[in-house]
Formats: C-alpha cells, structure tokens, sequence
C-alpha cells in the first residue's frame, strides 16, 4: 500500500514551523514547577534541637546532632538516599529552618555520596 503525497504533504509543512516538542536536556535544563520538590536544605541557626522533624520524618532520613555542650548549635545530616522528598520536615518545623531546593539531578554512584551534612 503507497502513501499518498497529498495525505501527508499538508501535515509535513506545518511542522516545519513549529519548534520541537523535545527539549534539549541535559544539555539546556528545563525549568522547574514553583513548589517543586528537589533537596532537603537546612538552616543551623534557626534549630532548636526540639527533634520534631526527626520524629515526622518517614524515611528516618535526619540526624540533628548537637554540636556544642554550652551553646545550642546543631548539625543535621541528611540521608538523601532515604529521602522521598515529601517535604514533611519542611512543614513539621517550628522555626522554618528548612525548605526545598530545585535540584533534581541528585543521582550517585554510591549511597555514601548521599549523605549531606549541614552545619
Ligand atoms: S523530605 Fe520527607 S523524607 Fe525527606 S527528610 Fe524531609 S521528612 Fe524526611
Ligand atoms: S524541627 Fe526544626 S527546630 Fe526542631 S530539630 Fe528539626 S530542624 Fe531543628
């Protein structure tokens, strides 16, 4: 069975004026939706140690660890490979010393390349 030019002639001319529905990643990154959910990222001086966060936290993704017996500093290591970014530490906080990033290209050999430290 042949294919009739008039069939496919009209349909072919009027996507050689479209631009492309594919994008160009990786080598152009696309932009994310505003309330995208990428990495966890902590702010130290707005913690409190109160441990809300590692108590909501599903994946038992957060260790606050103190880091000063006079001061109250802490330090949070993150567990990015348990993480499901569901951004319920971001809620759970009392003093907003979390939000999440953009990031999306997260990806690592090693689930050691995974765990990022905050102090
Ligand atoms: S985003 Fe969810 S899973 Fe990840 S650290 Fe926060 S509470 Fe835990
Ligand atoms: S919920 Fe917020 S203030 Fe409390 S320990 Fe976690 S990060 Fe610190």
């Amino acid at each position: 069975m042949s294919i009739k030019p008039a069939i496919f002639l009209p349909e072919l001319l009027r996507h050689l004026f479209k631009r492309p529905v594919t994008v160009k990643y990786p080598f152009e990154k696309e932009p994310v939706p505003k309330d995208f959910r990428g990495n966890v990222v902590f702010d130290p001086p707005k913690c409190i140690g109160c441990m809300i966060c590692v108590n909501d936290c599903p994946a038992e993704a957060i260790e606050i660890i103190r880091v000063s017996e006079t001061e109250k500093k802490f330090k949070m290591l993150l567990h990015n490979d348990r993480c499901i970014h569901c951004a319920q530490c971001v809620d759970s906080c009392p003093t907003k010393a979390y939000h999440m990033d953009s990031e999306y290209e997260i990806a690592a050999f090693s689930r050691r390349h995974l765990k990022i430290e905050y102090k």
